[in-house]
Order: C-alpha cells, then sequence, then structure tokens
C-alpha cells in the first residue's frame, strides 16, 4: 500500500526519542530529557505582543505571498546587511516554515535522481533522509574528532566524483558544537566553486556562538563563493520559536523563484501570524536574545566542566557555538560492558530515565549527544545520574 520511498525512510532518532520521553513522564517516570534541541526558552514576550498586535489588526489571516510576505523579507534583508554587510533584495529571500522545511524544498527543486550529495559527518539528523526522498545519493564525509570534526578541501577531495553536485555545510554545527573559521570557509567554498558544486550553508545556529568564536556567514565571503551559496536559516533557535515553524532561504532569483513554485502547490504559504512573529522577533527588542544567549554562554562553561568529568567521556574541544555537547563515550561503554552506544543508552534511559540521542543518529557511533539547552541545575541533576549508571556498571 505505501510507496518505496516512505518505506525506505528511517524517522526521525530525535523526534522519535523525544515521544519516548513524554510517554515516560505521562507514566510518571522522573525523567530528564536532554535529547531535543529547542530552547527551554519561552518566546519571548515582545514577540507574543507584536503577534497580539498584528492579529487585532486583521493582519495574517488570510493567504499571503508564498514566499513569504514582503515586511518580513525585508526584515531579514536588513538584518543581513546590518550582521553581514549583504544586501539580498525581497526577491532573493523565501520563507519556510522551518528551515528543516526549506531544506526540504530545496532538495526537491534541486537534487535530481543520482546527483551526489556531500553530507559531513556527524550530520544534522534529517539531511540524508531529504536527499534520499528527493532520488539523490548522500555521500557521507566522515570527520574526525581529531580534525574539529570539519571538512576541507583535501578530505572533499577524496570523495569528489564528476556526479557530486552539492555539498551541505552545517555552521554552527548540530550535533558537535563547532564553528568552522571565515578562512576555513573561504578554502571550502573556492574548492566548491572550482568543481562547480553548490553550497548549502544551514547557518541555523548562526547567533548562537560563544566565547571568541564569531558569527560568520558563508554570505559573507567573495561573490563568486557567494553566488555558488544557498543559506538557511530560521527562528526556532535564536528567538525560542521552534512551535511556530519559521526558517528561511536567500538565493538568487532564479532558485527562489522555484521554491515559490514548489511552495503554490504544496503549503501555499506560511502561517500567517507566524510570519508576523518573525517580523516581531527581528525588528523588536534584541535584549531578549542577548538574555538567551549570555544564558546559554555559561551553561555551556558548566556543562562542558560537567561532562568532561564523567569517566570515559571525551570531549577534547570545547564547542563554540549550538546549544549541544557532542562527547566520544566509547571507554564508558566499554567500561559498562555494553555492546554500543545504542544499548548504553537505551539502558541510561531505562535505569535513570535520563534521555540522550545516540551518535548513530548522526552518523558517528561512538558518540552521544547531550543538549544545554536546559537549566544548569537539571543539566547537573541528569549528569549525577549518568555518573551513578556508571558506577553501577562498572
Ligand atoms: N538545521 C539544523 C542544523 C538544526 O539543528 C535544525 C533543528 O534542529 C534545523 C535545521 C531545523 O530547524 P527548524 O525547522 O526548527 O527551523
Amino acid at each position: 500500500m505505501f510507496t518505496e520511498r516512505i518505506k525506505q525512510l528511517t524517522p526521525s532518532k530525535t523526534t522519535m526519542s523525544s515521544q519516548v520521553a513524554s510517554q515516560l513522564k505521562a507514566e510518571g517516570k522522573d525523567v530528564i530529557s536532554l535529547g531535543l534541541g529547542e530552547p527551554d526558552f519561552q518566546t519571548p514576550k515582545y514577540i507574543l505582543d507584536g503577534v497580539q498586535e498584528a492579529m487585532y489588526q486583521g493582519l495574517g489571516h488570510h493567504y499571503t505571498p508564498g514566499r513569504g510576505i514582503l515586511e518580513l523579507r525585508q526584515a531579514i534583508s536588513d538584518f543581513h546587511f546590518n550582521h553581514d554587510g549583504v544586501r539580498y533584495t525581497p526577491e532573493e529571500i523565501f520563507v519556510a516554515d522551518g528551515a528543516k522545511m526549506a531544506l526540504y524544498f530545496l532538495c526537491q527543486i534541486l537534487v535530481e535522481p543520482g546527483v551526489e550529495v556531500f553530507i559531513p559527518s556527524p550530520y544534522w539528523v534529517s539531511y540524508v533522509e531529504q536527499v534520499k526522498l528527493a532520488g539523490g545519493r548522500p555521500v557521507i564525509v566522515e570527520t574526525k574528532q581529531a580534525d574539529h570534526f570539519k571538512v576541507n578541501p583535501e578530505l572533499l577531495d577524496q570523495y569528489v566524483t564528476e556526479d557530486t553536485k552539492i555539498l551541505v555545510l552545517n555552521t554552527p554545527s548540530n550535533p558537535t558544537g563547532q564553528v568552522y573559521s571565515e578562512e576555513e570557509l573561504q578554502a571550502i567554498g573556492q574548492y566548491c566553486v572550482a568543481h562547480n558544486i553548490l553550497i548549502i550553508a544551514d547557518e541555523m545556529y548562526y547567533r548562537l556562538v560563544y566565547g571568541d568564536a564569531r558569527s560568520f556567514s558563508m554570505m559573507s565571503l567573495p561573490k563568486d563563493i557567494r553566488e555558488q551559496t544557498i543559506i538557511v536559516n530560521g527562528f526556532s533557535k535564536a528567538y525560542a520559536m521552534t512551535g511556530w515553524r519559521l526558517g528561511y532561504v536567500l538565493a538568487n532569483e532564479e532558485i527562489i523563484n522555484q521554491l515559490a513554485k514548489l511552495s503554490s502547490q504544496t503549503n501555499s504559504n506560511v502561517t500567517g501570524l507566524t510570519q508576523y512573529a518573525g517580523l516581531t522577533a527581528l525588528t523588536g527588542d534584541n535584549q531578549s536574545f542577548e538574555r538567551m544567549h549570555q544564558e546559554f554562554s555559561k551553561r555551556l562553561d558548566n556543562a562542558y566542566q560537567q561532562v568532561t568529568g564523567i569517566p570515559g567521556f571525551e570531549l577534547p574541544d570545547k564547542p563554540q557555538g549550538a546549544f549541544y555537547l557532542f562527547p566520544d563515550v566509547s571507554k564508558a561503554v566499554e567500561m559498562t560492558g555494553f555492546q554500543s552506544v545504542d544499548d548504553f543508552v537505551q539502558a541510561l534511559l531505562e535505569e535513570e530515565f535520563v534521555l540522550v540521542i545516540p551518535g548513530s543518529a548522526f552518523g558517528a557511533s561512538q558518540n552521544i549527544r547531550l543538549s544545554y539547552a536546559t537549566s544548569e541545575d537539571i543539566f547537573n541533576q541528569a549528569i549525577k545520574r549518568i555518573e551513578r549508571f556508571i558506577i553501577h556498571h562498572s
């Protein structure tokens, strides 16, 4: 009854794990979830106020242009001009139902059957499946912890073929939290220009960098690289708006027109009021963002210290962005006698009710991902339980 492509599709491990955690919670279990990638903050009040005002003014009640309301596209354009010094016109901007849908749409318009798409691992959960859904061939480019989990031209060169057409590059990275420097991005960009490989730069965590790292968008690279790059970004992480579903694409008009065409036959447009929420987020008070950002930065320091103290957990590089830690836990798995990281993670949930995501979800079977988008207190309780679990099984 079902299509081959839906039968072949692997469900998102992060989304599925959060459903398991909710179920255990509903059964009365004291679950601590370090699983999901979403801020624990409420959407800031100024955004809610902006939406309410728009709603009572009668805005956002009807269909909008498929590519998004002009005011929002203008605000996105201004935001990036102010932050990155590059001006995309509203015609070069497409508003999507979250970055996930933006990426899905991009795969639908760019990935032909048989086309090879470079996906550096560890990778965000949905890239591989979205490429497969479009009929493309995901080519996993394996990075090493010793290289800070980053790709470089030499590594790409080991995998390139004449069918390679796209590279999906995620910086700051989910799950590793690593951030590419301007020089590193430039080298990759030059390589892609030379090999006519289109870059999809997933910059979801662009505003969430800490310490010495700076937010650097690929759009700020020289023009020849920019012209071959598509930027994906969104509101979920920086504005605590995961439930609103709002993301966007910056690219040349030709690409944006194709996305708008797809939208005209699928979702019609992103929910009207959500678009006004995004408009307020970008044009209103920046202090809420600053407060959340400072809190994440503080949490990172705590989380890094806590996690590196767990026996058998190895995390040589302190992450610089996003809100995840991605330690190698193979020693802890060995010490505790489990067969695999997946088994270790499963038992941790069943015995201590701590949810973390196994690295296998991201193409890295020795690691786990812990999200610190939760209070320090809750995070530290989870760490105590993990330590108790390891001691108990050693
Ligand atoms: N890209 C990355 C790297 C992510 O981590 C996420 C969310 O987890 C997304 C894209 C999708 O974000 P959304 O669809 O909520 O905008």
